[in-house]
């Protein structure tokens, strides 16, 4: 059986003399594995669509346990995306988290649109290491949501009374939403001073898993969530401390945060 897919490629691995398996992410049947042969020799129609970060509509010849490439045509490359330092590590990253999410995890059609996307965005985006960065974020947070981890930020996720300016909170990365002082006061016995209507923190940074957000943040939150990827609004917003949040909630779901190219952008290759 021959099926027709839009992919996206994740990883490619050499195999024989001149073929290569492809790890890669699918519009419509999650992430696949797909031989493709014959795509090492400089003549084969199949090597534009053969490459890491390769965009393209293809024809899938469907074995019983593997894909194999019969034929297609390149949508987009991102050949831009490499010669921006930034936004190829980025780019990197972010083929390497998919390629260990959806392991374990079905990415849909609307998971693979928005990478499309993204992509398209580094490809075009000037080179500006806090807007590309606070881009990622803005996926990332979006992409857990879409894998069943959408965080709870409109109401505390333990009492579920609703956001309240007036309060403080935490973001219970765990539990997977806003927790509220009144909720972290009644587990943890008095840790918190009322002083002018607020709540003020004394000793919440000890609680493992639980990160101190304002109200402002939180607000920003819930509109990155239906924000599109480059709107520039939500994008200059974005802070380091939103950055690492998101980063501690996405790593702990998905159970892994040693990713090569994050530590090359840690090490500023
Ligand atoms: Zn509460």
């Amino acid at each position: 059986m021959i099926i027709e897919d839009e992919i996206l490629i994740l990883k490619e691995v050499k195999y024989n003399d001149n073929d290569k398996i492809l790890h890669a992410l699918s519009k419509n049947n999650g992430k696949i594995q797909v031989l493709s042969r014959g795509c090492r020799k400089s003549k084969s129609p199949l090597i534009n669509i053969s490459q890491i970060m390769a965009y393209s509509k293809c024809q899938l010849y469907v074995s019983k346990d593997m894909y194999i490439l019969n034929g297609g045509e390149l949508i987009d490359n991102f050949y831009n995306i490499r010669s921006k330092i930034t936004a190829f590590l980025h780019g990197s990253y972010i083929l390497e988290l998919l390629s260990y999410i959806s392991q374990e995890n079905d990415i849909d059609g609307k998971a693979f649109e928005m990478t499309v996307r993204l992509f398209q965005i580094l490809n075009d985006i000037e080179e500006d290491e806090d807007k590309i960065e606070n881009i990622i974020s803005i996926y990332e947070l979006k992409l857990i949501s879409m894998l069943g981890y959408r965080p709870q930020l409109k109401e505390c996720v333990i009492c579920e009374e609703k956001l309240n300016k007036d309060l403080s909170y935490v973001l219970n990365i765990k539990d997977g939403g806003i927790q509220c002082a009144h909720c972290i006061e009644q587990m943890r016995g008095t840790q918190y001073v009322h002083s002018n209507n607020n709540y003020v923190n004394i000793n919440i940074n000890n609680n493992i898993g639980k990160n101190d957000i304002s109200y402002k943040n939180i607000v920003l939150l819930n509109n990155m969530l239906v924000s599109k990827l480059d709107d520039n609004d939500i994008i200059s917003e974005v802070s380091d401390i939103i950055r690492i949040l998101i980063k501690n909630y996405l790593f702990y779901h998905i159970g892994k945060s040693d990713f090569t190219t994050l530590n090359l952008l840690r090490k500023g290759v």
